[in-house]
């Protein structure tokens, strides 16, 4: 949502700049407030004031039960949420904008912002949203040989990425919410000395992303509760001694029906399957096609949209790691490059549909989506999976039960 145009208040002036103003801002409109001290010159102005201006909106609404939040940081977290909203120009409010939704799931409110100390070393999108060194990088085309001693930080850094996440999977259960799971990946990261490299990456809001039922991947963590039967797939990346760490996994949340049981076994055996080609000279087209051939013998289908990467100093760059079968990607595995497998498998279409927020990507028909993803390093002989399982790590999936 953005301040609307469509009322003639021209003789009014901006409550940021004092120029002739003929933007309105929206909440006040819905709230009925006057017109002076709500209209706005451009939506910059409007974005800059927005912090003082929010202050003229809705009081308190009565607590909500179970939150831990007061009603005051309750109606502060919705206007942080509408923020977010309107700085991607897009609504994200208890008043839905209108969207042929495929599922059952929506959009709830988003919380503000978490911190990370200052003394942690961050990516340089961490101030304004913009990744700068990523996209201008020769690295976008050039599929990059690690040396040693970035190897050496590539295990560190994957091997405190998987300590988040399975500090995510040990507090998954019905009633939490996914700004819950963001908050135990939030300061697990910075308890490990990390930056959460998803925090305000091209201005993504939150430190993680929770992909839920429908959701096939970057579902933004919010209020919603998880309810039983849902499943929900948590993706961690962390930045630690300049480098990055990746991987996610889909857990069940209580009782979850066969459908999505299989679903979920099937996709994470078709990131092993994947995983068991890597060598020095096989192709990385190879991938999808181990891929699709055990999703399609299940039924099943492999999204397209979005792909695996590479990683390293860079989030994300080359290669890109198609899922899909019959699929064009170029090149050739080699020893010492570093790059994330993560097939996301559909129970229905392979397509996808993007939500308002400008994230979160959905199936197009509703039905359910899984994944996994594990950062791989390619050695001499095969493959290292630097985000591997760990003795420790929770035992929430059936199917590896000796
Ligand atoms: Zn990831
Ligand atoms: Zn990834």
């Amino acid at each position: 949502m953005a301040a609307g145009s469509d009322v003639a208040v021209s003789s009014l002036s901006c409550a940021n700049c004092s120029k002739p103003a003929n933007l309105q801002c929206p909440k006040c409109m819905e709230l009925k407030l006057p017109r002076e001290g709500s209209a706005f010159c451009t939506q910059e102005c409007f974005k800059a004031s927005w912090s003082s201006h929010k202050s003229v909106h809705l009081k308190p609404k009565p607590s909500s039960q179970g939150t831990g939040m007061t009603g005051e940081q309750i109606s502060d977290s919705l206007n942080e949420g509408w923020l977010y909203c309107l700085k991607k120009g897009q609504a994200r409010t208890p008043k839905l904008p209108y969207y042929d939704w495929t599922g059952t799931l929506r959009p709830y409110p988003i919380s503000s912002k978490r911190i990370v100390p200052a003394n942690i070393d961050r990516p340089d999108w961490a101030d304004d949203g913009i990744p700068k060194v990523e996209p201008n990088s020769d690295l976008q085309h050039v599929v990059e040989i690690k040396t040693p001693a970035q190897i050496e930080r590539m295990r560190e850094t994957c091997r405190i990425s998987r300590e988040v996440l399975d500090a995510a999977a040990r507090v998954i259960r019905p009633g939490l919410t996914t700004d819950e799971i963001d908050k135990v990946v939030h300061e697990a990261t910075i308890a490990a000395g990390g930056y959460p490299s998803p925090l305000n990456y091209n201005i993504f809001p939150k430190s993680c992303c929770t992909s839920v039922n429908e959701v096939i991947c970057h579902g933004i963590p919010d209020a919603r509760k998880l309810e039983d039967g849902d499943i929900v797939n948590v993706d961690v990346s962390v930045y630690y001694k300049g480098v990055h760490g990746d991987l996610n996994e889909t857990y069940f949340v209580g009782n979850v029906d066969e459908e999505s049981r299989r679903l979920v076994q099937c996709t994470y055996e078709c990131l092993e399957k994947a995983i068991s080609i890597v060598k020095p000279g096989v192709r990385f087209r190879e991938i999808g096609e181990v891929i699709n051939c055990h999703a399609s013998m299940s039924g099943l289908s492999v999204v397209k949209s979005y792909c695996g990467h590479g990683i390293g100093e860079l989030f994300h760059c080359a290669p890109n790691i198609l899922h899909y079968g019959r699929n064009k990607a170029v090149g050739v595995m080699k020893a010492g490059q570093t790059f994330t497998i993560e097939p996301m498998i559909n129970a229905g279409v392979w397509r996808d549909r993007m939500w308002p927020d400008g994230w979160t990507a959905v199936t197009a028909d509703g039905k359910h989506s899984a994944q996994f993803e594990h950062t791989l390093l390619v050695t001499e002989t095969g493959v290292e999976v630097l985000t591997a399982r760990l003795p420790a790590s929770p035992d929430v999936f059936p199917w590896l039960h000796s």
